[in-house]
């Protein structure tokens, strides 16, 4: 595999901690809860998007860019993280987010206030068309740009997550610890494309499973598709010889909720759980949407004490300053 020799730079330490979660696996009488801390990724409070933008960002600099833009909602973790890793990495940021500025500024997109990101603001259905026209624009004033898709996620980021799983394997191999699952929030896909194809070069034997936050498996624009388009263009980037199809994708889209960005009961109790039970800090958008699903499947009795279950933090806690008024609400 050439996975070692792509262009990469160094964002952050790895590999990320692995938690046994004791009181909520207790309080759950469910299965043996362990937790990757991709949350504790340390560049900008950490997330997901730190692994993708260690590849993206090395192709960046070989292609000669000095300039990062991308785009993604009012609150998006991968702009707040592309923020940051521009100032590590030395180039400037611009991000054409969509949604209405707030008054006062907060959570995520106070952060990219913070750390000195250009933004750009629209409406949802404009966004792609903005995000080339910044790009244009800083073309024509001489600047250099390069253009990371939402989330990351193509199969230059998406190599990180494969990264990720062989880290992981590791990790479970010095901890004698056998899954039967893995769990994480899923939404434009490089983090399950590199996981499931990380699993399947590994040998990994357990489920790879993606809780959606607002993608379908059937529709207009359906899911699966896009795992598997990503997936095996990562394998052909990191030379290896296996494909993904779809069955190797496995997706659960029960928990869509009122859509994306709009928390609710599912949410507010997980973020609950967590705190009250282990002290950890969940996002609403993603994270709490994924362990809120991943806690109804265990009430369900989908994991039993008889299994041993993996959810991969992805993090995304500066969103909790951003739905501080509905929290306030919920935590008095
Ligand atoms: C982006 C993000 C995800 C989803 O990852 P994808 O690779 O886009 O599917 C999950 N959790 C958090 C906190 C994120 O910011």
């Amino acid at each position: 595999m050439k996975l070692d020799s792509l262009p990469r730079v160094h964002l952050a330490e790895f590999p990320t901690p692995v938690h046994y979660l004791e009181t909520l696996t207790k309080a759950y009488k469910g299965p043996a809860i362990y937790m990757k801390r991709d949350d504790l990724t340390s560049l900008g409070m950490g997330g997901n998007k730190t692994r993708k933008l260690e590849f993206l960002i090395g192709e960046a600099l070989k292609q000669g860019a000095d300039t990062l833009v991308t785009t993604g909602g009012i609150q998006s973790n991968h702009c707040r993280l592309t923020a940051a890793a521009a100032r590590k990495a030395g180039f400037d940021c611009h991000l054409v987010l969509n949604g209405t500025p707030p008054k006062i500024p907060n959570g995520n997109l106070l952060l990219d206030i913070i750390l000195g990101a250009k933004v750009h603001y629209c409406d949802r259905k404009d966004r792609d068309k903005r995000l080339f026209q910044v790009s244009d624009q800083l073309s024509e004033a001489g600047k250099n740009p390069y253009v990371i898709p939402v989330g990351g996620s193509n199969s230059i980021g998406s190599v990180g997550y494969v990264n990720a799983m062989l880290e992981l394997n590791s990790q479970l191999d010095d901890m004698g610890v056998t899954l039967d699952a893995i769990i994480f929030a899923t939404s434009s896909g490089g983090t399950q494309a590199g996981l499931t194809l990380g699993a399947k070069i590994t040998g990994f034997k357990g489920d790879v499973l993606g809780i959606s936050i607002d993608q379908t498996k059937i529709g207009s624009n359906p899911f699966p598709p896009v795992l598997t388009q990503i997936a095996n263009a990562t394998a052909e980037r990191i030379g290896s010889d296996i494909r993904i199809t779809e069955s190797d994708c496995s997706l659960n889209c029960d928990y869509l909720g009122a859509g994306y960005a709009v928390p609710g009961e599912l949410e507010f109790n997980a973020i609950k759980d967590l705190c009250l039970y282990e002290g950890i800090l969940l996002g609403p958008v993603y994270t709490a949407r994924a362990m809120g699903g991943f806690l109804d499947l265990i009430k369900k009795g989908c994991f039993t004490k008889h299994h041993t279950v993996l959810f991969w933090h992805t993090g995304g806690t500066p969103e909790l300053f951003a739905w501080a008024d509905q929290l306030r609400e919920v935590f008095k």
